[in-house]
């Protein structure tokens, strides 16, 4: 698909190794054509053959033109293919400081994740989480690691670095200042998409995400590019009001969750667990939606956890089990 003269958008079908993710949802690969070739994410695994060569082909351009691998955040479904792409053609690979230290150590960034919310969760609970099945994540090489306002020359145009924070903590969104058109590869989710595992934020942290949306708001955007065909448009080009609505989405859905968090409490007169929560919470966001028993869903989670920052809410443990409720 074309998004503009030198923005062209791939769709590459997700692999589903584990059983929580739509196989309807596609990762973006975006091609930026200019006099040398740059990739932003690079999806699966595969993809380099399946998708972008052809694609080339068609362009009439040469493969080894592709000088870098630029990348929105270090998420597996985004940096997999990779190692094909340097292998085939030689590019550097930029991405941000903190995901560099994530791609760099992957093992430390995993047992960061499986144990972010430990202290919201009883111990099967922790221990459902330990046992989903997942990748075993491997060192990436990364050149270059961007800091917030780097500036990356790709020639045709410029892409300004800016923390888009709440999904990753690595995330960056890629704004191209002249055309007023912004990468923003997770941190954007609208209304996520069918299944949980995308409406998700991957760091506890939602008051950082708040400031970013509140920081894109206030910018001039008029194309979003993001990186999966997210809910309500499941589009990988936004234009325009769609832009600006897909900002809406994404903050309108976890208002959403955190509401009915504090309704939950009100209403009932016992204490409430994560998982109790999450199962009142989560079909209410969109039908087809859906949590992997027995666990909670992780946006409730970083939810509570916000909510307890706030001093909102306590967590208060009885017997195996980790509770909430209002604070009076
Ligand atoms: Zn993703």
């Amino acid at each position: 698909m074309k998004a503009t003269e030198f923005i062209y958008v791939l769709k590459c079908p997700i692999v589903p190794v584990v059983n929580n993710v739509d196989p309807l949802i596609y990762t973006t690969v975006n091609v930026i054509l200019g006099d040398e070739i740059t990739i932003i994410d690079t999806g699966f695994n595969g993809f380099w053959k399946t998708g972008v060569l052809p694609f080339l082909k068609r362009m009439k351009r040469d493969p080894n033109d592709v000088s870098l691998i630029l990348h929105t955040h270090s998420h597996f479904d985004h940096v997999d293919g990779d190692d094909e792409i340097l292998e085939a053609t030689g590019a550097k690979v930029a991405i941000s400081e903190v995901g560099a230290d994530m791609l760099e150590n992957p093992e430390k960034e995993q047992e960061r994740l499986l144990s972010l919310f430990d202290h919201l969760l009883s111990k099967r609970e922790q221990e459902a989480v330990r046992s989903r099945p997942r990748r075993q994540p491997k060192p990436r090489h990364v050149d270059r690691r961007l800091k917030t306002g780097d500036v990356v020359d790709l020639g045709p145009f410029s892409l300004e670095c800016f923390p888009l924070r709440g999904h990753s903590a690595c995330s960056l969104g890629l704004y191209d200042r002249d055309e007023e058109i912004m990468f923003t590869g997770d941190a954007l989710f609208g209304r996520g998409a069918i299944r949980d595992t995308f409406v998700i934020t991957m760091a506890s942290d939602i008051h950082g995400f708040y400031e970013s949306l509140a920081m894109l708001k206030d910018m001039s955007i008029r194309m979003i590019l993001p990186a999966h065909n997210y809910l309500p448009y499941a589009k990988a080009i936004l234009r325009d009001e769609e832009a600006r609505g897909m900002i809406e989405h994404t903050l309108s859905i976890n208002l959403e969750i955190r509401e009915m968090i504090l309704r939950l409490l009100r209403t009932y007169r016992r204490l409430l667990g994560a998982a109790e929560m999450s199962s009142l919470i989560v079909p209410r966001l969109g039908p087809g939606y859906i949590i992997p028993p027995p666990e909670p869903n992780r946006v409730v989670l970083a939810h509570l956890d916000a909510l307890i920052q706030e001093n909102m809410i306590e967590r208060i443990e009885k017997e195996d089990s980790i509770l909430f409720r209002l604070k009076r």
